[in-house]
């Protein structure tokens, strides 16, 4: 039996403004209970302008919902006019970042390369990275969603340390399930997610691969995560859509129940 604490996430994406983001985590402050909190780590990521407002509700009230950041700048500071970097978000006591999303690859182009120097960026500055990798479509028609999966694990993970590679996240997200409303199946999720954790262990060693949480994220709602969360080697979800409706939110955290 795994030892690891499920982390379901909320990818705001490029929505909710700074008053929508405090009314947000106030409903899903008044719903949580210590029992959820206590079962699974619920994390909210809204956009870079609302992290401010995040931030003071959290610490004021003290809630145990941790937040982040979508992105990141591989770059400490300096001339990257339009980028935010780690120093940044840790300031603003982000617990995570998400690096390597796939509407960040699609639309900005964000190589492996890119992606390994914003793990490390992350890691600077005491961020846990919730590494995004999956595969689109054509790739999984050819069959061949494991290997392209695990060739982006080993490129965000170039040159990065055990002792950090072991508190990372990872997020299998097949790019064909996300925002589509088709859900891959807990035995897909199984095969890709079960497949990185081998690769963690031939990378470092098993207590790196036992460490690691692995979500799945890819049109996640409250009648499919049960399933999904039943597989062996799927620690959480990283949920798009139906995490701006908190009453859903909720149901999706309590998927024990
Ligand atoms: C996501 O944005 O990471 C995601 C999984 O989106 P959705 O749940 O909407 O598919």
């Amino acid at each position: 039996m795994s030892t690891r604490t499920p982390l379901i996430a909320g990818n705001w994406k490029m929505n909710l403004n700074h008053l929508e983001a405090i009314a947000h985590v106030q409903k899903l402050a008044f719903a949580l209970t210590d029992k959820d909190h206590d079962a699974v780590e619920v994390a909210v990521l809204p956009p870079f302008t609302d992290l401010r407002s995040v931030q003071t509700l959290v610490d004021g009230d003290k809630l145990r919902i941790k937040y982040g950041a979508q992105d990141l700048s591989a770059h400490d500071s300096g001339a990257y006019t339009g980028e935010i970097s780690g120093a940044m978000l840790a300031k603003l006591k982000c617990a995570f970042v998400a690096i390597g999303h796939s509407e960040r690859r699609q639309y900005h182009g964000e190589t492996d390369e890119q992606v390994n120097a914003k793990v490390k960026a992350a890691y600077r500055h005491g961020l846990t990275p919730i590494l995004c990798v999956g595969e689109g479509l054509e790739v999984r028609e050819a069959g061949n969603q494991v290997a392209h999966t695990l060739a982006q694990v080993d490129g965000a993970l170039k040159d990065v340390p055990a002792d950090q590679a072991r508190t990372i996240v990872i997020a299998y997200e097949p790019v064909w399930a996300i925002g589509t409303g088709k859900v891959a199946t807990p035995e897909d999720a199984q095969e890709v997610c079960g497949a990185i954790r081998a690769r963690l262990a031939e990378l470092y060693d098993a207590g790196v691969a036992d460490a690691v949480r692995i979500q799945y994220g890819g049109s996640v709602k409250s009648g499919n995560i049960a399933a999904i969360m039943a597989q062996a080697d799927v620690d959480g979800a990283l949920v798009g859509g139906a995490c701006l409706d908190a009453d859903e939110f909720v149901k999706i955290v309590r998927y024990g129940e």
